[in-house]
């Protein structure tokens, strides 16, 4: 099958979020599996640095703001796929990938729309006909507007099927009615059929109209963004459209999170062996800022943005019902300052109870996973989610809100019955979230239980070769269509 994927970053040339690991993971799995991948992402100023050595380029013409201009791709045979980035040096030779500190840069519906038009005239000037297109996210799906629009009849994608993967609802891409004229589509399109969204033209919305089916990242978000709590308004339209709506779950690259082969962590363990566990758990006080008696008490861990989306709030509100429990609580994060604040003054009251560091590191990242005892992902909401997956390889047990990709990827503990992953609250409630590590706990201080839940929680399998597989079988559903 021949596959191109459209994506505004991907592992390993630009990363802001989980979008990259994806995209960069999934085509690497497909091309194992015999599948022909191309992967269209902009040449940034960062992607220079990453793929220094391009195995080709492309000049090809295209109408771009009233004219017809000369642009040009260069070409990267990357692990598994072919990667084309689309150069620009005015849109994309800059900083950042999507905004700088102040806010997002003021032409990014120009910037994407840019990309999305000319990864179709690439994949057409290089004839690869692909069998299904596949978009991820706002940036990329208007690429489905020009499709219909522009390239409508054209034989380079007479074949096509398309595919169009939501990571996450909240980023919509809305800009100004006048943009459509600037980026080429007609401004008919600016209805509440086609483009418009309460008097915006919304990039993602080109992704759920035009394409042939849409997916999202977890079975359970797939159903949530039909109501109107997580539609982010577009609920209606998911819903109209959910005889074509899949929800798939992504997959762990388990060559960079594996405790057995971990190279970040102080010390390597198995299911079989687990005294590596014990290392990383001692190691990880002098890490975080805590005495070495840290770990002597159940230690709970968190790798997360520190945003109102992760359920941060609610942990703050949680904390001195969680002291009380006699555990320690390790943070690693970034973001909101306000957050920032509110876990920094707790850290002065306990500073025995609370590690905190405020920086995106991988090590530290990697040492909280294998250290930890439990791990605490209380979302208001979450696509997918793979920190979840990452701690049940480490044996470090999840305590999660049960929504979205938490609630599809762990199962409670059943005592009784010797089953299940991790702990499950419903309301995102300080209350339901003390309770549910008040669960954890008491199971922890019984040493035989805890062992099983350990292993149940390291024999899971969340591998890209097997969400690779249901890929492909979609694929197959969506070129029946
Ligand atoms: P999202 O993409 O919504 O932030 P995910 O769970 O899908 O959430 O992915 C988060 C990824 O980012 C994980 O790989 C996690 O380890 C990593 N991460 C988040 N914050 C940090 C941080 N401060 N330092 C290192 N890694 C982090």
């Amino acid at each position: 099958m021949k596959i191109a994927f459209l994506a505004s970053e991907v592992l390993p040339f630009a990363k802001t979020g989980g979008l990259a690991d994806v995209a960069g993971a999934l085509p690497k799995y497909l091309g194992r599996r015999g599948s022909d991948v191309h992967v269209l992402l902009p040449y940034y100023r960062e992607v220079s640095r990453k793929a220094p050595a391009p195995s080709g380029s492309l000049t090809f013409r295209m109408d771009w703001l009233g004219r017809s201009q000369t642009f040009t791709s260069v070409e990267h045979r990357a692990d598994g796929f072919t990667a084309h980035f689309i150069v620009n040096d005015d849109y994309f030779d800059r900083e950042h990938l999507y905004a700088t500190p102040d806010g997002d840069y003021p032409d990014n519906g120009e910037r994407f729309a840019f990309f999305a038009k000319a990864s179709l005239a690439v994949l057409k000037a290089l004839d690869v006909r692909p069998d299904i297109l596949h978009v991820h996210d706002w940036q990329a799906a208007i690429a489905l507007a020009y499709l219909r629009f522009v390239f409508s009849g054209d034989p380079a994608f007479a074949e096509t099927r398309t595919l169009f993967t939501i990571h996450n609802l909240a980023y919509q891409g809305q800009f100004p009615r006048e943009i459509l004229g600037r980026i080429g589509l007609p401004d008919g399109l600016f209805n509440m059929h086609d483009l418009e969204f309460y008097g915006k033209v919304n990039f993602l919305k080109a992704g759920i109209v035009y394409s042939d089916a849409v997916s999202t990242v977890s079975p359970r978000y797939s159903r949530e963004i039909q109501t109107p709590e997580f539609g982010c308004g577009l609920d209606g339209l998911l819903k109209f459209k959910s005889d074509r709506l899949f929800g798939l779950l992504n997959g762990v690259d388990y060559a960079a999170w594996d405790p057995a082969v971990d190279k970040l962590i102080a010390a390597p363990f198995t299911p079989q062996d687990l005294t590596g566990k014990s290392k990383c758990k001692s190691a990880l006080p002098l890490l975080i800022g805590l005495p070495p008696e840290a770990a002597a008490s159940p230690v709970v861990g968190m790798v997360t943005r520190l945003a109102g989306q992760k359920g941060l709030d609610i942990v703050v509100e949680a904390l001195e019902g969680l002291f009380e429990l006699d555990i320690v609580l390790v943070i690693l994060g970034t973001g909101e300052s306000k957050i920032q604040a509110a876990l920094a003054d707790a850290q002065r009251r306990r500073p025995r109870q609370l590690g905190l560091k405020v920086a995106f590191d991988e090590r530290v990242a990697h040492a909280i996973y294998a250290g930890s005892d439990m791990f605490l992902i209380p979302s208001r909401y979450e696509p997918c989610g793979l920190t979840q997956m990452y701690s049940l390889k480490y044996g470090t047990i999840p305590i999660v809100r049960a929504t979205g990709g938490l609630d599809d990827s762990i199962s409670e503990f059943d005592r009784a019955a010797g089953t299940g992953t991790g702990f499950k609250f419903e309301a995102a409630a300080a209350e339901d979230l003390v309770a549910a590590v008040k669960r954890a706990i008491i199971v922890f201080s019984k040493r035989d239980l805890w062992r099983r839940l350990v292993q149940n929680a390291m024999a899971e399998d969340f591998s890209w070769e097997r969400a690779a597989g249901e890929y492909l079988k979609l694929y197959e559903t969506v070129r029946a269509f």
